[in-house]
C-alpha cells in the first residue's frame, strides 16, 4: 500500500525529505505556510561545507561529509527531473588566518577532505594587505568545497518533487494535529484538514514553536543572519574566501555574496545599517574594489539554530508516526541530502548508514545552548 506523508515546511529540509520519499514510492504532500523555499533556504549562501570543518563536533562532520560526497549525483538527479540548473560549482574555499593550520590539515587528512597550504591560482584581485604570503600565512585551501545557488536549488527541488507526483500546497499554515492514541491522524491548517499516514515536521527556525496537539522541539531557535550582495564582473573572484567569521561567495555571473551575522534576535528579519557597514568594510578588506561599490541587496534570514549545530532527525517524542528534520542551523543546505536519507531510513525502519544517535530528540535536549562564532 502506498503511504501518504504530509511534510510540514517547504524549505530545503522539507523538500529534500519529500524528494527522498517520492523516490522510494511514497505519496507526499508538502504544506508550506508561505512560498516554498522563501525563508532560510533562500537567504543562505549555498556553501556546501562547514566554514572551518575541523572546528565542529563529529555528528556535524559525519552528516556534512556524507552530504558533500552525495551532492554531485543528488543535484544531477534533481536537475534532470526538473530541467533547472542549481549552479553546483566546485569552486573551493580558502580559509585565512586559521588558528592551527597543521591541525586543520591533519583533520582534513583524517576525514579524506582535500586540503593544502598553497594558494589557489588566480587570486590577483585580493587586497595586498591580506595575510596571504609566505609560510606565516596560516591559510588552508580546500579545493573540493563546492557551492550551489541555493534559491535555484530550491526551485529545482520544488519542480523535481512535483515532477515525481508530489503535491506542494502553499499559503497553507499548519496550526495543529488530531491524534488517536500514539498516532496523528489529521493535520489541520487554517482552511482545511489533511489525513495522513505519517507526518514530517521540517519547520526550520519555527520548530521551537508548538502546534496545537504537538509539542515543539524546545532546543531550536531562530538565529538571524544578514547578507550583502554585490555585482562584479564575472571572473573577478573564483573561489570562496573565509576569514575571521566573514566569507565571500562568488557566483559565476559576477554576483558576490558577503556574509554573515549571527544574531539571537527572535523572529525579527529586519536588517540594520550597522551590520551593513560592518559586512561591507570586512568584505573590502578582501577585495579593495568593493569599497567603491554599493551593495545591490541586503537581507536577513532566520537559521534554525540548534546546540552545537547538530540537527534533530528523529521520530517525534510523542507520536509513532510523526518525524522531525530540523535544527540544521548554519549548514542546512550542506546537510540536506544525508539528512533526508537518514530520516527516510528511520521512517521505513531501515538500518541507516549513519549512526542516528547524535541526531535524536533526547540527545538535543541534553546539549547546552551557546551561540558559536
Ligand atoms: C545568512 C545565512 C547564510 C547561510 N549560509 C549557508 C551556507 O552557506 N551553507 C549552508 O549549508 N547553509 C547555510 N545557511 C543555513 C541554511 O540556509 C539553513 O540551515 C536551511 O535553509 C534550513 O532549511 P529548512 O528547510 O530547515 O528551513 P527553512 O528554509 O526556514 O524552511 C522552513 C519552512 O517551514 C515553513 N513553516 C514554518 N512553520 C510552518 C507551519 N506552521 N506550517 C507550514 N509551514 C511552516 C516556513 O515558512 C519555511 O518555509 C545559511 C542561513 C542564513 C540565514
Amino acid at each position: 500500500m502506498t503511504t501518504h506523508t504530509l511534510v510540514v515546511g517547504g524549505g530545503i529540509s522539507g523538500l529534500s525529505v519529500a524528494w527522498a520519499l517520492l523516490q522510494r514510492g511514497h505519496r507526499v504532500t508538502v504544506l508550506e505556510r508561505g512560498q516554498a523555499g522563501d525563508e532560510s533556504s533562500w537567504a543562505g549562501g549555498g556553501i556546501l561545507s562547514p566554514l572551518l570543518p575541523w572546528e565542529y563536533a563529529e555528528p556535524v562532520s559525519a552528516l556534512a561529509l556524507r552530504s558533500m560526497a552525495a551532492y554531485p549525483g543528488w543535484v544531477a538527479a534533481i536537475e534532470a527531473a526538473s530541467g533547472l540548473d542549481a549552479e553546483y560549482w566546485r569552486c573551493g574555499m580558502l580559509a585565512l588566518e586559521v588558528a592551527m593550520p597543521e591541525q586543520a590539515l591533519a583533520w582534513c587528512a583524517a576525514h579524506a577532505m582535500a586540503a593544502k597550504r598553497e594558494l589557489p591560482a588566480g587570486l590577483r584581485t585580493l587586497s595586498p594587505t591580506l595575510p596571504l604570503q609566505g609560510e606565516g600565512g596560516n591559510r588552508v585551501w580546500l579545493p573540493g568545497v563546492a557551492q550551489v545557488r541555493n534559491p535555484r536549488l530550491v526551485a529545482a527541488l520544488r519542480a523535481a518533487v512535483e515532477r515525481l507526483g508530489g503535491a506542494i500546497r502553499e499559503q497553507c499554515p499548519v496550526i495543529g494535529v488530531l491524534a488517536q492514541g500514539p498516532r496523528v491522524t489529521t493535520v489541520q491548517t487554517a482552511a482545511e484538514s489533511f489525513a495522513a499516514d505519517s507526518v514530517v515536521l521540517a519547520t526550520g527556525a519555527w520548530s521551537g514553536l508548538g502546534l496545537a496537539g504537538l509539542a515543539a522541539m524546545p532546543q531550536i531557535r531562530p538565529i538571524r543572519g544578514q547578507m550583502l550582495l554585490f555585482r562584479l564582473e564575472p571572473g573577478a573572484l573564483d573561489t570562496i574566501l573565509y576569514r575571521n567569521g566573514r566569507y565571500l561567495i562568488p557566483r559565476r555571473d559576477g554576483h558576490l555574496l558577503v556574509g554573515s551575522t549571527l544574531e539571537d534576535a527572535g523572529f525579527d528579519k529586519a536588517t540594520d545599517d550597522a551590520a551593513r557597514r560592518r559586512l561591507h568594510e570586512d568584505a573590502a578588506e578582501f577585495l579593495p574594489q568593493l569599497s567603491r561599490l554599493q551593495p545591490v541587496q541586503h537581507w536577513a534570514g532566520l537559521r534554525p539554530g540548534s546546540p552545537d549545530n547538530i540537527p534533530v532527525i528523529d521520530r517525534h517524542t510523542d507520536f509513532d508516526n510523526v518525524f522531525v528534520d530540523t535544527g540544521h542551523f548554519r549548514y542546512g543546505v550542506t546537510m540536506a541530502p544525508a539528512s533526508a536519507e537518514l530520516l527516510a531510513d528511520l521512517m521505513e525502519g531501515k538500518a541507516p548508514v549513519l549512526d542516528p544517535a547524535p541526531y535524536r530528540w533526547q540527545a538535543a535536549l541534553q546539549r547546552n545552548w551557546t551561540l558559536e562564532r
